[in-house]
């Protein structure tokens, strides 16, 4: 009986005739095709994109309609790489003894609701344990944020970049495992991939090299043998990871690239053979220039890093423009990501200019951002564009972003999953 109550109320629960919201654009940028549209309407109905239509069409009387005649429209945005769970202060190093996680978890509240409402409607989260019940809040609809695909903690070797106690002293340091994300040695490597498919983990990040604010001298080289890397990619493989490899310097992303992860993750050093062997193996470039330009800013600040991370800091930083520069001209493929977190989270769009500065053209740039990062992190069957059976994310800005690059900064309209989340114009 009460199963039939149960059939019958489901069947009720279901409209006649669904609501659909129609938004106007004036130009509309799909995120695949290079040429702009202009005068379309996109139809939603619930959380899909059912139809892209050219001319301004409106509904029935209870349809909704969103008249961005006056905008650019695009798909939202995808960053592949922030860290919701941190974002940088000079007390950084010191809140790793004094800032309570649940404390941590608190502020990261706020980072995602700004990282939405600047129309950038997933990310990928590339270490950070609280990024795991970010994700779980946002999709059980407790807090406001972008779509997060989470690493969970990041995969590092004892002493390297990621393992959590450098910097302490002896009495402190202790010798995290696999469980904590250090590993040596082939069977860590495994337990630690398990360990993170256990905590729901939903890709793999490893510290392949040195890495610029971790409290240690090396900032560039080598930091996991081939057969680590090797353990790392086929187990993930076993569990449909994909992996993605944080990278300074050149032998890391070789050992990385050739175990067969998908991206490198910032590249400052990376020479003609990475170039080549990314090419030949279709590894995307992550560049990450945002977070460069302001680590180096930050280090000028007197005492707002430890003293091992500044010389790291004032070499590595500044380089990967010129590094974005060279790999975009040798055609390596580039999918947008910032590092949103090393600096202020919601001001991710500044990659743009810096991308577009080094000399990839306005669409080249939007397009690293939706349909290229959609292929990176494996969504690109629902995400990253704007066409009839995609989800409904979808963000507007005034003027031309072609023309001024600036005027990603000022997102109008943000819709993640068929919601308005902001519309402000
Ligand atoms: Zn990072």
């Amino acid at each position: 009986m009460k199963f039939i109550a149960f059939i019958f109320s489901a069947f009720l629960a279901v409209p006649a005739f669904a609501q659909q919201t129609f938004i106007q654009c004036g130009r509309l940028i799909d995120g695949k095709s290079s040429a702009v549209q202009t005068e379309m309407t996109i139809v939603v109905e619930s959380n899909k994109i059912i139809d892209v239509r050219k001319g301004y069409h409106s509904g029935t009387g209870k349809d909704k309609l969103i008249d961005m005649k006056n905008q650019t429209v695009m798909p939202g945005f995808i960053d592949s790489h922030v860290h919701l769970s941190m974002e940088t202060n000079k007390n950084q190093f010191l809140e790793k003894f004094t800032l309570n996680e649940d404390e941590g978890a608190l502020k990261a509240v706020k980072y995602c609701e700004r990282t939405l409402m600047a129309g950038f409607t997933t990310v990928r989260d590339l270490g950070g344990t609280i990024a795991i019940s970010l994700r779980n809040a946002i999709n059980q609809g407790d807090i406001k944020g972008p779509r997060i695909i989470a690493a969970g903690k990041s995969i590092a070797t004892t002493g390297g970049h990621a393992d959590p106690s450098n910097g302490f002293g002896k009495a402190i340091m202790g010798d995290p495992e696999a469980k904590e994300g250090v590993i040596n040695g082939p069977d860590e490597a495994r337990k630690a991939v398990r360990q993170r498919y256990k905590e729901s983990s939903d890709v793999i990040k490893i510290t392949a090299t040195g890495g610029v604010l971790s409290n240690a001298k090396d900032g560039a080289g080598a930091q996991f043998t081939k057969d680590e890397i090797e353990a790392v990619v086929s187990t993930a493989k076993d569990y449909g990871f994909r992996v993605a490899a944080h990278a300074h310097g050149a032998e890391g992303m070789k050992r990385a690239i050739r175990a067969g992860v998908s991206s490198i993750e910032h590249g400052t050093f990376m020479d003609d053979e990475v170039i080549d062997l990314m090419k030949q193996n279709g590894t995307y470039y992550v560049p990450t220039i945002t977070a460069g330009k302001s680590v180096a800013d930050s280090a000028k600040i007197p005492g707002y890093y430890q003293p091992l991370v500044v010389p790291k800091a004032i070499a590595t930083g500044p380089k990967i423009q010129s590094t974005f520069a060279k790999a975009y001209k040798e055609g390596v493929k580039i999918a947008f990501g910032t590092d949103a977190g090393v600096f202020a989270h919601g001001k991710n769009y500044k990659e743009f200019e810096y991308m577009t500065e080094a000399g990839m053209p306005a669409m080249e740039a939007i397009k690293s951002a939706t349909v290229n990062a959609a292929d990176l992190l494996g969504i690109a069957d629902r995400l990253g564009s704007i066409e009839k059976g995609k989800i409904a994310d979808i963000i507007a800005v005034s003027g031309d972003p072609l023309k001024n690059i600036q005027a990603l900064g000022a997102m109008n309209f943000v819709m993640k999953e068929g919601v308005v989340y902001k519309l402000g114009f």
